[in-house]
């Protein structure tokens, strides 16, 4: 019999007569022929009252004793669930993390899950049942309650699906599914009838933030369809699933960070281990980067910019301090109003002529762009915050996100689990299910790299740049301009090595017209990246891969990161090295 978990947030349940409504989608969908485990939050803002509640008790609650109450919250909403599918007259049980057996590690209030028996739901299903489990809870090796980190009842709901084998994994909540970009801020954005996992990771705020990222990651690893939809009426919304929407399409969303700080250091010594040093000190802080770019330094000395969020500026400078001390060189200045616009697209990787419009968008909104960076499937531009909502709205009529696509593919068969695996076989899997998993490590050394130097920090200026390259019809891979110093900016990127003569010509006409300095190239660069499911919850890939080639005294020369890969290159001559000493470095994780 197919079975559906349905996850309902807070904002489903948040009064009895939500609750109802909700038990009656359930008993509806078990009616059709479907076992059905329901998955809910605590009702409202309840979790929120609590945390207020214990903060009016004491300044630093214990993190076992914030888990204890926390959990209170979903207790309630099952129990009250369950009585509500009783009143209509069908068969419900509810039950709690620890009753459900969902074992995580003891790190209160973030804990990981690391295995979920199924015995118990299973047997309750077959017995027709409507099982309802307590989101965002789980129980340690103590048999202590822990919580899964704020919005974890996704993960809930998306585990319980990958272990019971689950058809589809329904997500009820306040909005209809997923947008091109977050509909709050631009009104233009459009409904998509899917994305796909990568996307969604990516761009983690896609939609309205409306998927906690840990279930993305989770549901990726173990192929869990996730159909995101309204509780509020009976339209379809939208899948999360492996394909996007569009076979190819070279942008399918777009967003906006829009609390970001800047932190450039610069003048510390090009060698091996100084990315290391300046991101394993911010770790220490606890403190997660987000974009990092580093551009090829000039007389011998690095130039590294970042992200953090705003709120961690305090920290993060507290440590980039320190680690200039340690090097005995370098100093740092900050930007503590930008913002961060990205593009996503699954096609993009595949193509020539995306970047150059989306830069073209930026300069015909008269949007500087302070920094780049990319990925395979991204593409992410640093602005000023005052900006940055005309430039989202830029991009996103660019590439004319809020026009449906001609034709999109029914979305039926992809409602379908993708490797239907059984569920036997994903329980023999379940040993620290949530553990960060590296899928490839990986050198492509087939690249070439140019570097223009002393560009006009003004719009318009990359846009011409990869305008130029597309006309020539070269493939453009990494793309990192550097923040720019007195006006003038580095501007680097790869392309296939036999396209180097011809690209290198392109760039020296354009630095000629804009008055720029040197063009250089270097006709042989490795690119070594790490990808995988985690990275964005798992701090430290980046910290471990700087280490590993530090000690493998390896410069790193560029470095450009995304939410689920980090690209860095190196010299062409170290490449197989390099690519040797990160799958030492990665062996533990790395899936095989
Ligand atoms: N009730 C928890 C929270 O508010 C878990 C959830 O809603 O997903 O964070
Ligand atoms: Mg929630």
């Amino acid at each position: 019999m197919p079975l559906i978990v349905q996850k309902f947030g807070g904002t489903s349940v948040a009064d009895s007569q939500k609750i109802l409504a909700a038990a009656r989608k359930a008993i509806r969908a078990q009616q059709q022929g479907n076992q059905v485990v329901m998955v809910v939050s605590a009702m409202g803002k309840n979790t929120d009252m609590l945390v207020d509640l214990a903060g009016q008790i004491n300044d630093h609650p214990p993190a076992r004793e914030i888990d204890m109450l926390l959990s209170t919250g979903e207790q309630v909403s099952v129990a009250l669930m369950a009585m509500a599918i009783d009143s209509l007259g069908h068969k419900a049980v509810s039950l709690t993390g620890g009753q459900i057996g969902i074992k995580t590690d003891s790190s209160h209030t973030k804990a990981r899950i690391n295995s979920i028996s199924t015995e118990r739901i299973q047997r309750l299903l077959d017995e027709g049942n409507i099982v309802i489990a307590a989101g965002f809870q789980g129980i340690d090796e103590d048999l202590d309650i822990t919580t899964l980190g704020r919005g974890g009842s996704d993960l809930t709901a998306v585990a319980l699906a990958a272990v019971l084998g689950a058809d589809t994994c329904e997500i009820y909540t306040d909005v209809d599914g997923v947008y091109t970009t977050d509909p709050r801020a631009l009104p233009e954005a459009r409904r998509v009838s899917k994305a796909s996992y990568d996307e969604m990771l990516e761009l983690a705020s896609l939609g309205a933030g409306v998927l906690h990222s840990r279930s993305v990651e989770f549901a990726k690893k173990y192929g869990v369809p996730i159909h995101v939809r309204s509780s509020f009426s009976d339209t379809t919304g939208s899948f999360v699933v492996a394909d996007p929407e569009v076979p190819d399409q070279p942008v399918g969303g777009a967003a906006l960070t829009r609390n970001e700080a800047r932190v450039t250091v610069k003048g510390i010594p090009d060698r091996p281990g100084t990315s290391y040093a300046v991101f394993s000190k911010i770790a220490e802080q606890n403190v997660a980067v987000d974009m990092i770019v580093q551009n090829i330094g000039e007389d011998g000395k690095a130039d590294i910019s970042f992200t953090v969020l705003s709120d961690d500026l305090p920290s993060t400078t507290g440590a980039v301090g320190s680690a200039i001390d340690e090097l005995g060189a370098g100093q740092f200045e900050v930007g503590e109003t930008v913002a961060k616009v990205s593009v996503v697209g699954m096609g993009m990787a595949r193509q020539t002529g995306v970047a150059n419009r989306m830069f073209r968008a930026l300069a015909d909104a008269d949007v500087n762009i302070l920094m780049i960076t990319t990925s395979e499937i991204k593409i992410s531009a640093l602005v000023e915050r005052d900006q940055a909502l005309d430039a989202l709205r830029a991009v996103h009529s660019a590439f004319e996100l809020e026009k449906a696509p001609e034709s999109t593919q029914s979305t039926g068969d992809t409602a379908m689990r993708v490797e239907n695996s059984d569920a036997l076989d994903v329980v023999t899997r379940l040993a620290g299910m949530e553990d960060l998993m590296i899928d490839e490590v990986a050198l492509d050394d087939s690249q070439a790299r140019i570097t223009i130097s002393q560009i006009p920090d003004e719009p318009g200026v990359a846009a011409k740049t990869f305008e130029n390259i597309a006309e020539a019809d070269i493939f453009v891979d990494m793309i990192i301009q550097s923040f720019g110093h007195g006006g003038r900016a580095n501007l680097s990127f790869t392309v296939p090595r036999d396209e180097l003569d011809r690209a290198a010509e392109v760039a020296t006409s354009l630095a000629e017209q804009f008055g720029c300095g040197e063009v250089t190239s270097s006709p042989q660069v490795a690119k070594l990246s790490v990808s995988g499911v985690g990275l964005r919850s798992h701090v430290g890939v980046a910290i471990r891969m700087f280490k590993a080639l530090a000690d493998a005294a390896i410069n790193v020369e560029m470095i450009n990161t995304s939410e689920v890969r980090v690209n860095v290159v190196v010299d062409g001559a170290h490449g197989q090295r390099g690519l040797e000493c990160l799958q030492t470095a990665f062996a533990d994780v790395l899936l095989c």
